[in-house]
């Protein structure tokens, strides 16, 4: 571990000139496969779980994604959607979430809880999503408070953001020039992205398929391609051969099995 300290801040050292966008991706298994909310399908696991994270990274996949939202009492849980077992999360406090246990009878895990697992390893990148709040400036917040955590745990190397919100995109940027982090929205074209120093697109597949100059532009301009969430073997057979560095999917196992 310590031996890969030292590598990755030597790469930081030097990459100052470099124009690679993501100086850690080399550190991470070789595959393309971004497991969506954990690996959770095949075996029944519960989304966004520790579990499902744990399953990720059992199966060697190349990144787990996980959705982070803020509590009232700001704390940062993993849940996709707004409300925890009909809780609204920005309005309940983490101790009246976990009061609900997931169907593994997992407490509402924590980002801080993701983090120290997925640091225990380094075949699978953390694929952090910042959810947006109720307001923009709840969702700047939150994310300036997110990063904070990610740095003060010394987990930057494993993560790799990823956002709908723009302005929280672009925060991450401002606050870790280094850090990578892509958008999700599909709305914003690959020059405006390398303009504001983004690391890359993360888009619906279909934004890809209408519009395959999309791909050809990133890879022009040195931009990270992510796609999400591709289930079908044939769309996954598809951004294989486009050669996206990235794929995000359900069906992890699949995925992987295609690999050469
Ligand atoms: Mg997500």
């Amino acid at each position: 571990m310590r031996t890969f300290v030292y590598i990755l801040f030597f790469m930081l050292m030097s990459s100052v000139t470099m124009r690679a966008q993501d100086i850690y991706k080399k550190f991470f298994s070789d595959n393309a496969v971004v497991a969506h909310r954990g690996a959770w399908k095949a075996k029944g696991i519960p989304q966004n779980s520790i579990e499902s994270l744990r399953e990720a990274m059992r199966l060697g996949c190349a990144g787990s994604e996980f959705d982070v939202h803020m509590t009232a009492d700001s704390v940062f849980v993993l849940c996709h959607d707004n409300n925890f077992f009909g809780k609204v999360i920005e309005k309940h406090t983490y101790s009246e979430l976990a009061a609900t246990k997931l169907p593994n009878g997992e407490t509402v895990p924590t980002l801080e809880q993701a983090l120290m697992e997925g640091m225990k390893q380094t075949d699978t990148r953390l694929f952090l999503e910042i959810k947006s709040s109720s307001t923009v400036e709840r969702t700047v917040r939150s994310t300036e408070k997110i990063v904070e955590k990610v740095n003060e745990l010394g987990a930057q190397p494993w993560v790799f953001y990823i956002a709908f919100d723009y302005n929280a995109v672009k925060r991450v940027k401002q606050l870790v020039p280094s850090a990578a982090v892509a958008y999700l929205n599909g709305d914003i074209s690959p020059e405006q992205l390398q303009k504001d120093n983004i690391t890359g697109l993360d888009y619906h597949y279909n934004v890809f398929k209408n519009d395959t100059s999309l791909i050809t532009n990133s890879k022009n301009l040195g931009l990270s391609l992510n796609v999400w969430t591709v289930n079908k073997s044939e769309d996954m057979d598809f951004f294989t051969s486009q050669d996206f560095e990235y794929i995000t999917t359900d069906e992890p196992e699949l995925l992987l099995s295609k690999k050469k």
